[in-house]
């Protein structure tokens, strides 16, 4: 598998889109429903990707990197988001306290209460689980996969640029990801992407 993943990270820049849909399906086990839905979200292969090492535990954060030897001892295996617990899957892109704070905007923003899961694998089964009309649907599946790419992709502009993360401008930027690939890939959308963020609410009601 090992083998799979670095071939595949290094063909996706290149690779068209159905290279990474036979990956996914290639990937069968117990879990298959979410690695279908995830496939089915409209974002780009990449954002795509990242979920699905996000739902599989390969995400390299600090603490694998540790584990496995790449960091040594001397360097901080802390969160870089909010210094105050070990990064890792779960806490960068879940339970740290910024992070979460978006998580529950999002969730807000689609007028639903939630218990915070324990793992990434845990919310997209939620995710999954939630009953919506088809369109709905296909909206809802795109929130998981560009938040987590969105929360990953600020994490390395702190590690590896310095820059201070902003988690007010990332709510807004992911609501606008998320709006702008409805806007330009599902079908019948007839909503702008400012329609979708600001008036979500109205927009699934008239969704089919
Ligand atoms: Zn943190």
């Amino acid at each position: 598998m090992e083998f799979k993943v670095s071939k595949i990270v290094k063909s996706l820049g290149r690779r068209r889109v159905s290279s990474v849909r036979k990956w996914f399906q290639a990937d069968r086990g117990p879990d298959l429903c979410i690695g279908k839905r995830l496939w089915k979200t409209v974002t780009p292969p990449k954002m795509q990707f990242f979920g699905w090492l996000a739902w599989r535990g390969r995400v390299k954060t600090s603490e694998f990197l540790h584990k496995i030897g790449v960091l040594d001892d001397q360097v901080s295996v802390l969160c870089p988001l909010c210094s105050n617990a070990i990064e890792s899957i779960s806490h960068v892109l879940l339970h740290c306290p910024l992070v979460w704070r978006v998580w529950s905007d999002l969730v807000n923003w689609w007028g639903m209460c939630w218990v915070i899961p324990c793992t990434v694998e845990d919310l997209l089964q939620w995710w999954v689980g939630v009953k919506l009309k088809k369109n709905e649907r296909k909206l809802w599946n795109l929130v998981p996969i560009v938040m987590l790419w969105s929360v990953w992709k600020l994490r390395n502009e702190k590690v590896f640029s310095g820059r201070p993360p902003n988690f007010v401008e990332l709510v807004d930027l992911v609501k606008s990801r998320i709006a702008f690939w409805a806007y330009s890939n599902i079908v019948g959308m007839q909503y702008s992407v400012q329609d979708i963020v600001i008036n979500l609410h109205q927009v699934r009601q008239c969704l089919g």
